[in-house]
């Protein structure tokens, strides 16, 4: 591996949401420059970035051009194109790779992924035509949750069934697509915990998050969960053998469910920084943002320690309701500090910021953050 890439570099950015934001401000605060490219004009990512490109992300001769003024390319959006990593690939390092893409844009091909590493991953059957749903709900068991193969993002195509009958039904208004079919998994609680891999080889890996989703998006985020010290070390130890196994450049969340007899099972990759890492920002010695910075340009690694316990609460734009919520107010509460992504539109269930809020103790903290939200 050549040497690292020093502050005052150029890192280039694939994907322009809140994730390319918080990844521009670690970065810019080291002394990078930052380049985005993406569909949209004024991005969240843009509004940071020294430079916002607006293009397809099919447009080659677009991504051609972006790749070469940068140093280094990395993405915060995992739906990116093959052909866009490959063609970034001629002219600079990307890290993580394309093929971390490729793996974790398809439920099923992830899922086919984690069981023949053996890892443990929620029972699911690949369904490809019709005639595999008989054989599916056999070998999965009802109630199931119905997912598109092509990842829907929070919680988008996907639903719960109860019998075959009623997967058949809403299998084919999902157009017959290929899909995932899962057991339901009536689990104790949600988990995730982030690692970052350099590209020198370190990992590091941050603590369990536990989460809470409302309609399949994420809500709250909690750190650290309150876990068994046996489920935080299992965990530990998935996610370093992942890193290792995709060869990550980056940043790696594994979401998990804790089941209720004590078991870890994965739900999902993300080969990214995680909405559940945010707290990170405010609670860490090195978020995680910073620690996919340091990854990607191959500097050594940030330490992980936990400064405060934290939690954080999603702000969708489902908040606004007519009005602009009153930030003032959650301003007001010690130890709580305003995230947003100055996104305009306020859409329902759109991600628009979050809080987070340090306490003494973590249970605290998510009482001290839900009221600052709720005073919104
Ligand atoms: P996903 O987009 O697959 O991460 O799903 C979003 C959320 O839906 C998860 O965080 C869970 O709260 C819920 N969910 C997804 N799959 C399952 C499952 N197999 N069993 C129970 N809940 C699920």
């Amino acid at each position: 591996m050549s040497g690292p890439i020093l502050p005052g570099a150029t890192i280039g950015v694939l994907g322009s949401g809140q994730l390319g934001r918080m990844f521009a401000m670690a970065a810019t605060r080291m002394g990078y420059r930052v380049h985005t490219l993406s569909p949209d004009e004024d991005t969240p990512t843009g509004q940071v970035a020294e430079l916002e490109i607006t293009a397809s992300f099919d447009d080659l001769d677009a991504v051609r051009a972006f790749a070469r003024n940068v140093d280094v390319v990395t993405f915060e959006f995992e739906n990116v194109p093959a052909a866009a990593a490959d063609m970034a690939g001629e002219h600079a390092p990307v890290r993580p790779s394309g093929h971390i893409l490729h793996t974790t844009q398809q439920r099923a091909r992830e899922k086919g992924f984690l069981a023949d590493g053996g890892f443990p991953v929620t029972p699911f059957a690949h369904l490809r035509t019709a005639r595999d749903l008989a054989d599916a709900v056999v070998q999965v068991g009802m109630p199931a949750v119905l997912k598109t193969a092509s990842f829907g993002y929070d919680g988008k195509g996907q639903q719960k069934v109860g019998s075959r009958e009623e997967a058949a039904i809403v299998w084919a208004e999902m157009g017959g697509q290929e899909a995932v079919l899962e057991r339901f998994i009536d689990f104790d609680r949600e988990l995730s915990m982030i690692g970052a891999r350099g590209a020198t080889g370190w990992m590091v890996t941050y603590g369990l998050v536990e989460n809470t989703h409302r309609d399949h998006i994420l809500d709250t985020s909690v750190y650290p969960a309150a876990v068994p010290a046996r489920v935080e070390r299992t965990a530990t130890e998935i996610v370093r053998r992942l890193l290792e196994r995709l060869d990550v450049i980056g940043v790696l969340c594994v979401e998990f469910f804790l089941t209720r007899d004590g078991a870890l099972l994965i739900n999902e990759l993300a080969p990214r920084p995680h909405n559940s890492g945010h707290l990170t920002i405010d609670a860490c010695v090195t978020s995680q943002f910073e620690q996919q910075v340091r990854a990607v340009c191959g500097l050594p690694p940030g330490a992980a320690d936990l400064l405060r316990p934290a939690a954080m609460a999603n702000l969708l734009g489902d908040l606004w309701n007519h009005r602009e919520p009153d930030w003032a107010a959650a301003c007001l509460v010690p130890g709580v500090k305003l995230h947003l992504y100055g996104k305009s539109e306020p859409r329902r269930g759109r991600k628009m910021g979050h809080l987070t809020a340090l306490a003494h103790h973590a249970p605290e903290a998510l009482r001290v953050v839900t009221a600052a939200r709720d005073a919104l």
